[in-house]
């Protein structure tokens, strides 16, 4: 039996324009979203190493086997729900890379409607 893989194409990372928009939500991003990813890490008591704001139409966040955490200004643009559903979603995988089941039993112990908040997330689109 034969399997074709379809190979995912790397593309180039594309340069994102700066425009005034996004130039104000950067600037929002880096008053409020430090401060709200301490505020639940305390809360459920997660250890990151860094938060940076970063601007790309890849991910709303990510976070680095190093824990270190990134965010996307991107983030400003959404309800306060989706906003914690993201970071929440990075802050677990501080304990588990992959989006295996004991990271989506994680995930649901902090954020049972995380199914929701990902399908809600669709609706929105990186600028
Ligand atoms: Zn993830």
């Amino acid at each position: 039996m034969i399997i074709w893989r379809i190979r995912r194409v790397r593309r180039p990372r594309r340069k994102l324009a700066e425009t005034e928009e996004t130039e104000a939500l950067r600037r929002e991003a880096r008053k409020v979203l430090p401060v709200r990813l301490a505020e639940l890490a305390a809360e459920h008591g997660f250890e990151y190493n860094q938060v940076r704001i970063k601007h790309n139409v890849s991910n709303w966040g990510s976070c680095s086997s190093k824990g270190n955490i990134n965010l996307n200004l991107n983030l400003m643009r959404l309800p306060e729900h989706l906003r914690d559903y993201v970071m929440l979603h990075e802050l677990c995988h501080l304990r588990h890379l992959d989006h295996g089941p004991a990271f989506q039993a994680l995930l649901a112990s902090l954020c049972p409607d995380h199914r929701e908040c990902r399908r809600a997330l669709r609706e929105y689109k990186l600028i």
